[in-house]
């Protein structure tokens, strides 16, 4: 049977020789046994698991062929080891289990690994052949000859075509940069085929449907009852998102003209600001309201100016600073000593690294750290915030046992940094001495403005990037529609449409990172919509009365008490049941978000109504 395959693999692996294997008693399971093989198993998985966040680290912070290596040799012993416990684990299936141990089983089978190691190692190579291609993928524009071919700027990266993206205003250029970019995925197409084969086959040896049924069992409901919890709240927001559509949308007119005009009312996907149109935040400039009396508080100006004239460095820590002091006033303990001296706070000079913001807890314990490239600005400012959010989490709930240390589901841990970052108003840059007074009233809606081009917009974004992996790994839409189905989700919640026809010579889902690199994308949609329910949590615990969106909890130790129990609970529990701790409800719930923008909301409706624009669009 499966079982002597698993220990005579146990003996062939070098980490078998490093963890003794516990003997298999005879006879039916008991609960005394059953509690050996988790702590045997947690214990394991730990140290596989500190393992490959040390060589994780060191590849992220210093790239070469050889950290590579080192990080992928890490990973596999862990997904080896891991497969290894969830087919031990099977023996326990059906014995009746006292509910933390019920739980663990249950979190350990969320796995979908092939067992067959010829089949993990192709998975494990298409997924970083997938992973390079995106990584190395350039669009080299036309016209750059003689010595620029070979030079550094001939082609351009994903992270100077972002720039580019967010700040060229010539129709022209930008639809040039959106073709030019999805001219990468074509070639990854049937590698991802093959990725979507291989990845099922694991889930389905697993006893999943496929992937994506694995995906969204991770959340203590039925996967049909998860996708309909992200219908349910994308209905209560679709009315707000139309409407900033629609004034998106006339303002783009106003400044593009024909270029940005289409009988069917979408908005040209090339226009937004960004490659994905998923946040629209850099085009504020085309969308901000008319300028009032109040002029609008410079924050980075004021960064600058109170982190003076130091190093790079000094400045990078002294950003993170002020992450750690919004914690401390909650009453979290300050970052250990180590955080200071091992992150990495900005770009080294001499050597390759991922300069994608992260937060890290290497050891599953105290070590945490950020992976940053920090500059001063307001943007910088926010994601200091958001990243050690996930650190002071990872910290809270450290004493839990292994398989419990996690976000109560991974919509959290997204959620936690967001939203102390909401609480960065400008009440709370007065607190700080980085603004001198509080503006009046009516920059309350530039303000909102700014906010809901990133996390409004976002989200149509954020639930269709997994409507269409769910039909694609569950075999509704085979691998000769991939691109048509993109785009008929794409029309249908974001209402916006390619520069040109597109067809299945094109595959325009591969040119967003999280494709390729096979990254769940769900948690990203449910943290935009808990953190107002977190934050609307905190700002009634500190006894905040007035409207939610000048709300900060900065310094109220009871919101840090309601906070820091959720952070320690980690995945311990159903997430319902931590939700309802902190906030009274036990779903996911948009009325904080709505509550948050209705200012913003009401004069979306009257500018449009004043514009003579009507929300909405025709889909093909
Ligand atoms: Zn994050």
């Amino acid at each position: 049977m499966k079982l002597s395959h698993v220990l005579f693999a146990l003996l062939m692996t070098p980490i078998a020789m490093a963890q003794s294997a516990a003997p298999v008693p005879a006879g039916p399971p008991t609960v005394a046994e059953a509690k050996a093989f988790l702590d045997h198993a947690e214990a394991d998985l730990l140290a596989l698991s500190n393992e490959a966040s040390l060589a994780g680290w060191v590849q992220a912070t210093y790239i070469t062929d050889d950290t590579e290596a080192l990080a992928a040799k890490a990973n596999e012993r862990l997904l080896t080891r891991t497969n290894e416990i969830v087919i031990a684990a099977r023996r326990f299936k059906g014995l009746k289990l006292p509910p933390d141990m019920a739980r663990k089983f249950m979190l350990l089978n969320l796995n979908g690994t092939p067992t067959d190691p010829k089949l993990v190692a192709e998975l494990t190579q298409t997924s970083t052949a997938l992973d390079g291609m995106y990584g190395k993928g350039k669009y080299c524009p036309p016209g750059k000859t003689g010595p620029e071919v070979n030079s550094e700027n001939a082609c351009l990266g994903i992270e100077q075509i972002d720039v580019l993206m967010a700040k060229s205003r010539d129709p022209k250029e930008l639809q040039d940069l959106w073709e030019g970019w999805h001219r990468i995925s074509p070639p990854m197409r049937d590698k991802y085929a093959r990725l979507v084969e291989l990845s099922n086959q694991g889930a389905r040896e697993f006893g999943f449907k496929d992937t994506g049924d694995l995906w969204r069992s991770n959340y203590d409901m039925t996967p049909a009852e998860f996708s309909a919890e992200l219908e349910r709240t994308w209905t209560q927001l679709e009315p707000l998102y139309r409407e900033l559509h629609a004034y998106v949308r006339f303002k783009l007119v106003q400044k593009y003209g024909a270029a940005a005009e289409r009988p069917d009312g979408m908005i040209p996907a090339y226009l937004l600001g960004n490659m994905w149109a998923q946040e629209w935040g850099n085009i504020y400039d085309i969308v901000a309201p008319p300028q009032t009396s109040y002029k609008m508080y410079d924050l980075e100006a004021a960064l600058k100016q109170q982190i003076g004239p130091v190093s790079e460095l000094e400045a990078g820590k002294k950003m993170a600073r002020y992450g750690e002091g919004f914690f401390t006033s909650l009453g979290f303990e300050p970052l250990p000593a180590t955080f200071w001296e091992r992150s990495q706070f900005i770009k080294p000079r001499d050597r390759d690294v991922v300069c994608h913001a992260s937060a890290w807890d290497v050891d599953n314990d105290q070590d945490l750290r950020i992976k940053m490239c920090i500059k001063v600005d307001a943007d910088n400012f926010t994601t200091v915030h958001h990243e050690e959010g996930h650190n002071f989490y990872q910290r809270a709930y450290r004493n839990q046992p292994f398989l419990f240390r996690g976000g109560a589901n991974d919509g959290f841990h997204e959620a936690i940094g967001d939203s102390i970052a909401l609480s960065i108003t400008p009440d709370y840059l007065k607190k700080l001495k980085l603004i001198d007074e509080i503006p009046p009233a009516e920059a309350d809606i530039p303000l909102q403005l700014r906010t809901a081009l990133d996390k409004i917009a976002f989200l149509p974004f954020g639930l269709l990037i997994d409507k269409w992996r769910w039909q694609v790994f569950s075999g509704e839409t085979k691998p000769a529609d991939y691109n048509k189905a993109w785009w008929a989700l794409r029309e249908k919640y974001q209402g916006v449409a390619p520069p040109t026809p597109r067809d299945e010579s094109n595959f325009d889902p591969g040119a967003k990172y999280h494709i390729p690199g096979n990254v769940p994308y769900a948690r990203y949609f449910l943290a935009r919509i808990y953190q107002f329910q977190f934050y609307k949590a905190m700002c009634d615990a500190s006894g905040y009365k007035g409207p939610l969106n000048r709300c900060s909890f900065y310094g109220s130790k009871e919101a840090g008490a309601k906070l820091n129990a959720m952070l320690e609970a980690g995945q311990s529990k159903p997430w319902q049941q931590t939700l309802k701790a902190m906030t009274g409800t036990d779903h996911l719930d948009a009325g904080p978000m709505l509550e948050y923008f209705d200012p913003l909301y009401k004069w979306l409706k009257e500018q449009n109504a004043a514009n003579k624009v009507s929300p909405g669009w025709q889909v093909k």
